[in-house]
């Protein structure tokens, strides 16, 4: 039963894709399990072992232990050692169709970008640089987490004495407003909006596909588990976003793209 709903689910997501002009992708911490990286929500998510109340921004600047927890949790994140996996690339092949000119994204950990994607905005920031809180300046993580794994439990701008921060958005952290507007002008200008491997109930992101369906776009949902937007999708895939991906863009992309254009 399961199984032929999903079909059914399936067929529904690349008719509503081949027909569409633009489609906007925006991802979630689930396509990035199968590249090893925990999600928070999902079954094996961190916060069944962590205290979120530990990672806000307010906390971070308050107590210099919170800060060393974060710098030790960084030093020991897979983030540095995975590999973009086959639900990345399915992603940046649509990219490359031509028909998702922006992929917006939630995670921090580079992969898109590296699975070969090129307009992504990163909703939360990155996990790949550090930013001063003072200045605002940028230096990449692993210059930082050298002078940790030297000694220095609490780095400090080198500059103007600010203090360091991975350039991610912590809880009670403000987005960046360009990033959040320019996401919310590609949803309010798709046709299909593809949300992956989120449980779309992260805010303001989560805005980012409402947004879509209130310009008129259609939702299409894959995930391995229930999102707290399923009421306003128009399909939704159960499934691993590393299979499922692949297959939907295949589908999609073969006819126009495989077929040589004009007259060969
Ligand atoms: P989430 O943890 O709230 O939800 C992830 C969802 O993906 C869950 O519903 C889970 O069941 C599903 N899922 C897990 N593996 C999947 C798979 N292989 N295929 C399909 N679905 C799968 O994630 P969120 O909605 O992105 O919100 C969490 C916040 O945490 C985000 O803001 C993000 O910035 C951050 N985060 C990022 C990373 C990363 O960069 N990789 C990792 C963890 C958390
Ligand atoms: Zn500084």
């Amino acid at each position: 039963m399961a199984e032929t709903v999903n079909r059914e689910a399936i067929d529904t997501a690349v008719q509503l894709l081949r027909h569409a002009r633009r489609i906007l992708v925006f991802t979630g911490a689930g396509i990035s399990t199968e590249s090893g990286i925990p999600d928070f929500r999902g079954p094996n998510g961190v916060w069944r072992t962590r205290d979120p109340a530990r990672y806000t921004l307010q906390r971070y600047v308050a107590d210099p232990a919170v800060r060393r927890e974060r710098w030790l949790d960084r030093l020991q994140s897979p983030m540095d050692r995975v590999e973009p996996n086959a639900g990345h690339r399915a992603v940046a092949r649509l990219q490359a169709s031509g028909r998702a000119p922006i992929v917006v994204t939630q995670n921090i950990d580079g992969l898109h970008q590296r699975a070969g994607s090129r307009d992504v905005i990163e909703l939360h920031g990155t996990s790949l640089e550090v930013t001063c809180l003072d200045c605002a300046r940028r230096l990449p993580v692993g210059v930082v987490l050298e002078r940790f794994r030297e000694g220095d439990e609490d780095p400090h701008c080198e500059l103007c004495g600010g203090l360091l921060k991975t350039a991610t958005i912590s809880f009670g952290q403000n987005l960046v407003a360009a990033d959040l507007e320019r996401a919310m002008a590609a949803a309010a200008d798709c046709d299909v909006c593809l949300a992956v491997g989120s449980t779309l109930s992260v805010w303001p992101a989560a805005g980012v596909p409402v947004r879509a369906v209130h310009g008129g776009g259609t939702l299409i949902i894959v995930n391995d588990g229930a999102t707290e937007l399923d009421g306003m999708a128009d399909a939704i895939v159960l499934g691993r976003a590393g299979a499922i991906l692949p297959r939907l863009v295949d589908s999609v992309i073969s006819r126009a793209e495989v077929e040589p254009a004009g007259n060969v």
